[in-house]
């Protein structure tokens, strides 16, 4: 994984920072001069980025406590928080419960020393405190957001008297401490101070001394590298860049000045869709435009040209005149990716091929501006000088629409995106995070031929083809998986492996091209409570994909378990809450009266009563696919039988004989009914120990009454529900896609 060496970068630099910081203060801090305990180790600052993504909360709401009249405002003392106030603040900002005491100790510390790396004179809060304004500010730079936002919110924190006004210090306090932020996401800050500097000089344009909040958010709105620091996502403006901090390990070069990145980490900014790269004081310089997306009419619709970007050629040869390119001499077409010297790009021919992704690219010459008369249905793709964008099919190819979890997997997710968007045209490739599904959907709407790929987990996945039904598409693509994260069994079924380990997205692109369509069985599952007004749980999902689980299911606690032991910082308050209903689950309370599941369970398949007097029964299990909880098997191998295809008519399938050679199919329209024993069993088929529950049945239609409250399952999700009656019945079948079965068990099959 390619986020784990930007990791240990911004780690050395941090170590570096709060070292010196330590050493400084070491009479205030700690006493002992071995004793590490007082400084913030790499480990903190990767925890701590871990706790802001896992936490919903913001900033700004979390300030309202600590004004007058808030839950936590006797801990704000003028401006500044005391050290149990600061430990409430990352608490409830955090919405981690134990945050480590001696952490807070830490992160106090390095907050008491702000004034001390910054070139400002306020002076130190007394007493052991800190400027909750200074806490603020900097936290909230690093959480997502818009740049206009952040810098209102920064600008409105230290405008005390509400006038609009900010003297020249003041501002000053603000860079401080977003600077202190850019040091923490590993910006080489002697880089950047200039560039703000210069930014301060500027924004007071009216040579005020006094800087207003239209001033200070329009030279911010101006400042690119600020708002790459800001976090300034894609902007869908045709021919900008959307730039990424970026450190090169080879000599690179700044392609608006022709000088070289220099510097610890030669860091630049780097676009995310055409890599031009250029140092970060020269971003405001105006660099070459990024490559199209789109073309301004229909006439140029179906036209195949190049676009040339200035590119670091690597000494390849020009494909015109076979030459050599030298260091800043050549370009490179984004779509066909082919390489000349600026100076033959007109010599050579100037129709484009996209080289050897073109069945999946969707070009600019697919893509034009519509009038408003010609499509007011398609809002949803408007550029923002207002025009509305729509697609055409360029024949014989399948444009992939992609979406990506940018939350699955780590950093994997936001890796991935990025990827996706040099390799593919960036319109073609949608965050889920900016809306969900329904605008990447409506975009492709048009055409008749393409496919989708979603890069998440399984839960991804069941979003994606709900969103599918729901749009109600002319046709209705096929769908590929990229598993981001750990243990998806869906994908692991479809052959597109448990979980990407960073393997290259070419690759996986080809694996596409060569891949079939399967269908997929969906089933709806309804719960309905026996008594209406005993509140329970609410139920996960109205639609199960992969598996459904009643009573004994270990395995779920152990995966809980396990995640608890891998990713502590990943078990906030909701996550701790549900661990606890597992730990009560498997308790020996529950699961005592697990045993007499049987007692409390009435099932009927297809209006066949299943027997259950002669199994020991302490959970049930109901499976869509070979794969559970992260491939295990509760179904098993079949044996090879003759009468088998007698059987494969019957919507019901009890007879303990026949279900031994009964095998599962992801398109049967049927699934399979598993009686599994408890805790120790299903450890042991987890274990791989033991392979497989007890068959009870394949079927189409399932419905289940019980008479006490129990937990439940529904693809990973777990609740306890009260007694009710559940309903499965077939809902439909997604098309999927399924790569060659040799290949697949190769390089990204986990
Ligand atoms: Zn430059
Ligand atoms: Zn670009
Ligand atoms: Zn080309
Ligand atoms: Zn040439």
């Amino acid at each position: 994984m390619s986020g784990k060496p930007l990791l240990k970068e911004q780690a050395f630099l941090l170590t570096r920072r709060t070292d010196a910081i330590v050493k400084q203060y070491q009479p205030l801090s700690m006493a002992s001069s071995e004793d590490t305990e007082g400084s913030l180790m790499p480990v903190d600052f990767i925890q701590l980025q871990q706790y802001m993504e896992d936490s919903s909360l913001r900033v700004k709401d979390v300030m309202k406590d600590f004004y007058p009249g808030g839950r936590l405002a006797k801990h704000t003392h003028g401006e500044c928080l005391d050290s149990e106030g600061f430990c409430l603040f990352l608490k409830t900002y955090l919405e981690v419960e134990d945050f480590p005491a001696d952490f807070c100790k830490r992160l106090f510390c390095y907050f008491q020393h702000t004034e001390q790396d910054g070139s400002t004179n306020s002076p130190l809060p007394k007493g052991g405190r800190v400027f909750l304004q200074d806490v603020s500010c900097y936290f909230s730079v690093l959480e997502e957001g818009q740049p206009r936002e952040k810098l209102e919110f920064t600008f409105k924190l230290y405008d005390k008297d509400g006038n609009g006004l900010l003297d020249s210090s003041e501002v000053d306090r603000i860079i401080t401490q977003m600077m202190r932020a850019a040091d923490y996401l590993g910006w080489d800050v002697t880089e950047l101070r200039p560039v703000l500097k210069e930014m301060m000089t500027a924004i007071d344009v009216d040579n005020s001394g006094t800087v207003t909040l239209e001033e200070w958010v329009k030279g911010g709105m101006n400042n690119v590298p600020l708002l790459v620091l800001l976090g300034l996502k894609m902007t869908e403006k045709n021919g900008q860049h959307i730039w990424r901090l970026k450190h090169f390990n080879r000599p690179t070069y700044c392609y608006v000045c022709k000088s070289m990145l220099l510097g610890l980490g030669k860091q630049g900014l780097c676009c995310n869709c055409c890599k031009y790269t250029v140092h970060n004081q020269c971003a405001n310089n105006n660099p070459d435009p990024c490559a199209r997306t789109f073309v301004k009419s229909k006439q140029e619709i179906g036209k195949p040209t190049h676009d040339w970007i200035k590119a670091d050629c690597n000494s390849s040869k020009c494909q015109v005149c076979f030459k050599k390119i030298k260091i800043l001499g050549g370009s490179r077409c984004v779509w066909c990716q082919e390489m000349r010297h600026d100076d033959c790009i007109n010599t050579g021919i100037p129709k484009c091929d996209c080289g050897e992704l073109r069945d999946h690219i969707l070009p600019p010459w697919a893509i034009y501006t519509a009038s408003k008369q010609e499509d007011d249905t398609n809002i949803l793709n408007v550029t923002p000088d207002g025009q509305i964008l729509q697609t055409v099919q360029i024949p014989d190819t399948h444009p992939l629409l992609v979406f990506v979890n940018p939350k699955s997997g780590g950093n994997q997710g936001e890796r991935v995106l990025r990827k996706f968007q040099y390799l593919l045209n960036p319109r073609q490739v949608y965050n889920l995070s900016n809306g969900g599904p329904s605008p990447g959907l409506q975009f492709f709407r048009n055409l008749h031929q393409y496919k989708i790929l979603v890069c998440g987990g399984d839960g991804t996945v069941g979003w994606l083809l709900d969103a599918i039904d729901k749009a109600d598409l002319q046709v209705c693509p096929p769908v590929a998986v990229l598993p981001l994260g750990t243990g998806n069994d869906m994908a692991r079924c479809l052959r597109w492996g448990g979980g990407y380990e960073g393997s290259d997205l070419t690759e996986i692109l080809k694996e596409i091209k060569a891949s079939e369509v399967i269908a997929l069985d969906r089933w709806s599952i309804q719960v309905i409570p026996n008594n209406l007004n005993e509140a329970g749980d609410p139920v996960p999902y109205e639609i199960m994909n992969n598996y459904f689980s009643i009573g004994v299911d270990a395995s779920i606690a152990h995966r809980f378990h396990s995640m608890r032991e891998k990713h502590p910082q990943k078990f906030n308050s909701r996550m701790k809450n549900k661990l606890r209903y597992l730990e009560f689950a498997t308790s020996e309370s529950i699961s005592a009266s697990c045993k007499k599941l049987k007692d409390c369970l009435f099932i009927e398949c297809c209006g066949k009563q299943l027997d259950l007097n002669n199994v020991s029964l302490e959970g049930i299990a109901v499976l869509n696919i070979p794969s559970m909880h992260g491939g295990s098997n509760l179904w098993g191998e079949s044996k090879k039988s003759d009468s088998l295809s007698e059987a494969e008519h019957s919507q019901v399938i009890t007879d303990p004989e026949v279900l031994k050679s009964v095998s599962q199919d992801i398109s049967d329209r049927r699934f399979e009914v598993v009686g599994l024993e408890g805790v120790l069993e299903m450890g042991q088929i987890y274990t791989r120990l033991k392979s497989a529950g007890h068959r009870l049945a394949q079927t189409s239609q399932i419905t289940i009454r019980t008479s006490k409250a129990l937990p439940m399952q529904i693809d990973g999700e777990p609740w306890m529900q009260p007694p009710c009656t559940i309903h499965i019945t077939h809902k439909n079948q997604a098309n999927m896609l399924m790569p060659p079965p040799t290949k697949a068990s190769g390089f990204f099959h986990k």
